[in-house]
């Protein structure tokens, strides 16, 4: 099954929903990366998360970054999205990874850690990115995103991610949802809603028993009216190219490419996102100089 978002709203108007299988496009970010089982994680609870946020972009061009930097040994978590269902990210630290918690499952919070931000940021092709913030609340990334909505857009959102890594490290499902609770909503419906959430499966299990987003829109939503808006299929996919990388060493600005020329005598830029290497001769260097 290809990865997909699908997004929609209750025919009442005060429930939105946001549903995304991602097991290809995570398992794609750990054969880039070589993460950790722990790492992948992480970071395929991130890239999900930005897929779904991601539906909420207009224009071609607009961009979604989440970032989430706590104070654990993966370091920084980054992804990337965009509206046409790419997305792409990394974390600082791959490798790292941690024994698994008491009740079996990958310690995310131990290696994101508990203390520190969570950025969202939407560039929409205006002068200045709309960048929000939030303090971590476990390191868990589903529950800070939820108090990151709660805190920075006064939006109740409820929040699951979910990355199974095989006993071969590699990914075997990962999907996730969100759901956002709109202004007049019933006591009733959000009553209903809590007790289906508490009852349902975790979102890994769903999309590992083969389950499709709008099978688990009926299982989560089977006893409202629901309408689907949207769906897009969803992608690992990095844009980088030697034309972007030599724009930023011009920005670096002549006197930081002279004392480069004049150091190294060579550069090799990496991309952080699909560890593609680009290489720069002292001749490709001098001619970017001009
Ligand atoms: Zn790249």
């Amino acid at each position: 099954m290809r990865d997909y978002v699908i997004r929609g709203i209750d025919k009442k108007g005060t429930i939105k929903f946001f549903i995304a299988s991602t097991t290809n496009l995570v398992e794609e970010a750990r054969r880039i990366h070589n993460t950790s089982p722990t790492a992948t994680a992480a970071l395929g609870r991130v890239l999900t998360a930005a897929c779904m946020i991601g539906m909420t972009l207009k224009n071609d061009r607009d961009t979604l970054t989440l970032k989430i930097k706590g104070d654990g040994p993966v370091g920084s978590i980054v992804s990337v999205a965009n509206s046409n269902g790419e997305v792409k990210g990394y974390v600082d630290n791959p490798q790292v990874d941690l024994p698994k918690r008491p009740d079996g499952k990958l310690d995310v919070g131990g290696i994101v850690g508990k203390n520190g931000q969570i950025a969202v940021i939407k560039d929409l092709g205006l002068k200045e990115p709309f960048i929000g913030y939030s303090n971590l609340v476990s390191g868990e990334i589903a529950e800070d995103l939820a108090s990151y909505y709660y805190h920075s857009e006064q939006q109740p959102t409820a929040i699951s991610l979910g990355v199974l890594v095989d006993t071969d490290t590699s990914v075997r499902a990962a999907g996730g949802f969100m759901i956002q609770l709109l202004p007049g909503v019933s006591e009733e419906d959000i009553d209903r809603i809590e007790s289906i959430l508490k009852s349902i499966k975790p979102m890994s299990t769903l999309i590992d028993e083969g389950l499709t987003p709008e099978e688990i829109l009926k299982e989560i939503f089977g006893e409202f009216q629901v309408e689907v808006l949207d769906k897009t299929f969803v992608q690992y996919k990095c844009n980088c190219s030697m034309e972007k990388v030599e724009s930023i060493l011009v920005s670096l600005g002549n006197d930081e490419l002279k004392a480069i020329i004049e150091e190294d005598g060579k550069a090799e830029v990496v991309c952080h996102f699909c560890n593609t290497k680009y290489n720069f001769s002292k001749e490709d260097l001098i001619k970017l100089l001009r």
